[in-house]
């Protein structure tokens, strides 16, 4: 990695949304910065920040610090204690979450009242779904930067969906699939696969948000992704039309890649157990922080292959509990199968040479992370942008297997097929000539990410030019106070 030695200091200021798959990539991101000698703040709410703490802070010796604010949970009728998104009872509180979000706008604005010229920070980042920020940056004449913690192609299809009005007409069912206009791919798409804000386009709250964050992201300094030029060419450039200076920055967690340390077993019993597996034999199955996944569609045997299969905390019911003691299940599969409950070391074990395919529900942030671990994917979305991804892993990269989901997971149903999960672990773990050429494209692509974040890479000197335009900004910025 880059180390700018001789680069000015600034103090960034984040602003994450407070969900785990969020300030995952908001702290790497504050660690790369760290390492090129800048100073980070990072606006967290107490539980939060406990929870950040080992993994990302002052134990690395890095200029980072947690800046803890009340979050107003009760005020807005979350329950006690909840703090983060993937903490919530159910998705529907997802509007409650924001609005006890927005409401740190204030504290913040306080603490920043309270700090000298100098102490102020030189730059705020922030995620595309806090507007306010812009009244703060314009208040305390810093400048801003929106941080997607998505793609590039998920940015476009988006914007091109919205802006060619393509779901407005109402007489679209659900599920008949319609093309995207003006992408560098020909890519369909169907209302029910639309992330929340696309879906409920009829509503006047939900528009007048959207155009908030529009406008938001358009006024922002500069607008940094969470990915890398060369995954995704096209959509990089097309998007780089609509707002000012967009840069890839990633895959962010190679900037912190011996640090994810929480883990619900000890690390060393998944990855040593991994590195007595035969190279690339190996599924793993993880659907990552938020989902709630149903019992009826778990996967109740994977297939012949040795597998880990992650289930979540809040997944882990009774229910399933009581299914896994009468089939006797672990016992059933030992020393082929590891059950982890909980939160697992999910990119050291991507990393392992005995990983031969992810089953993944295709979070961004676990796509960048099979994608730099090399591997083909199975996918198998469920909400949110998950869909645009699985369309550029499968058809743009063409590194994956569909289970051939169509539509996100709502109520307890079955979605997919026990014989297509089979059909596709056996694509990518033994498909002859075609499998071949996917595992070849994958490693390639494993090795432009690595690449892209090293001293010269593209994302490297994206976020050198970042700290650039935060240093020119701050020149004029400062002619212009003496001047006041
Ligand atoms: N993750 C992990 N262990 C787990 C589950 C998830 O380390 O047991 C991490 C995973 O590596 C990724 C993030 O949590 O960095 C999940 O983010 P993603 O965008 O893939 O999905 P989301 O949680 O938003 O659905």
């Amino acid at each position: 990695m880059a180390s700018l030695n001789q680069q000015p200091i600034h103090h960034f200021l984040f602003i994450p949304l407070m969900t785990r798959s969020y300030l995952i990539p908001f702290t790497d991101l504050a660690k790369a910065l760290a390492h090129h000698g800048q100073q980070v703040t990072i606006v967290m709410t107490p539980l939060n920040a406990a929870r950040f703490s080992d993994d990302y802070a002052i134990n690395f010796n890095l200029n980072i610090q947690f800046l803890p604010l009340y979050f107003p949970a009760q005020v807005v009728g979350l329950p006690q204690g909840c703090e983060a998104m993937d903490s919530l009872p159910s998705p529907d509180m997802a509007t409650k979450f924001l609005q006890a979000s927005n409401m740190l706008q204030q504290p913040l604005e306080k603490w920043l009242q309270g700090l000298d010229s100098l102490s102020l920070p030189s730059c705020i980042i922030s995620d595309v779904c806090f507007p306010w920020t812009s009244i703060l940056a314009l208040k305390f004449n810093v400048s801003r930067v929106v941080f997607h913690t998505v793609s590039c192609f998920t940015l476009l299809c988006s914007h091109n969906i919205d802006h060619y009005k393509v779901f407005d007409e109402r007489d679209k069912s659900d599920f008949e699939p319609v093309l995207v206009p003006d992408l560098p791919d020909r890519i369909e798409i169907t209302k029910a696969q639309l992330p929340f804000f696309g879906k409920n386009k009829a509503l006047d709250d939900s528009k007048k948000v959207l155009k908030q964050f529009k406008e938001a992201e358009a006024s922002a300094m500069a607008v940094v992704v969470n990915s890398f030029q060369e995954l995704e060419p096209g959509y990089v450039k097309a998007y780089q039309k609509f707002v000012n200076n967009l840069w890839c920055i990633g895959p962010l967690c190679l900037y912190n890649k011996t640090t994810r340390s929480e883990a619900s077993i000890d690390d060393h019993e998944s990855l040593n157990w991994l590195d007595s597996q035969k190279p690339n034999s190996v599924i793993y199955v993880c659907f990552g922080s938020l989902c709630h996944i149903f019992d009826q569609q778990l996967i109740k045997e994977t297939s012949n292959c040795p597998f880990i299969w992650v289930i979540k905390e809040g997944s882990y019911t009774a229910e399933l509990d009581k299914w896994f003691k009468e089939q006797n299940f672990e016992e059933r599969v030992k020393g082929r199968g590891l059950i982890i409950r909980g939160w697992a070391p999910q990119f050291q074990i991507l990393s392992k040479p005995a990983i031969g395919g992810f089953i993944t529900h295709c979070g961004w942030n676990s796509t960048l992370e099979g994608i730099i671990a090399g591997l083909p994917l199975i996918t198998w979305p469920m909400s949110n942008e998950q869909f645009y991804n699985e369309k550029l892993i499968v058809q743009v990269v063409k590194i994956g297997v569909k289970t051939g989901v169509e539509k996100p997971m709502k109520a307890p149903e079955v979605l997919v097929k026990k014989e297509e999960v089979l059909k596709a672990i056996k694509q990518v773990i033994d498909g002859g000539e075609e499998g071949e050429e996917r595992k070849k494209r994958a490693r390639k692509l494993g090795e432009m990410a690595k690449m892209a974040v090293e001293n010269g890479g593209s994302s490297c000197s994206n976020l050198t030019s970042l700290i650039h335009l935060v240093s020119y900004f701050n020149q004029h910025r400062k002619r212009h106070l003496r001047h006041v």
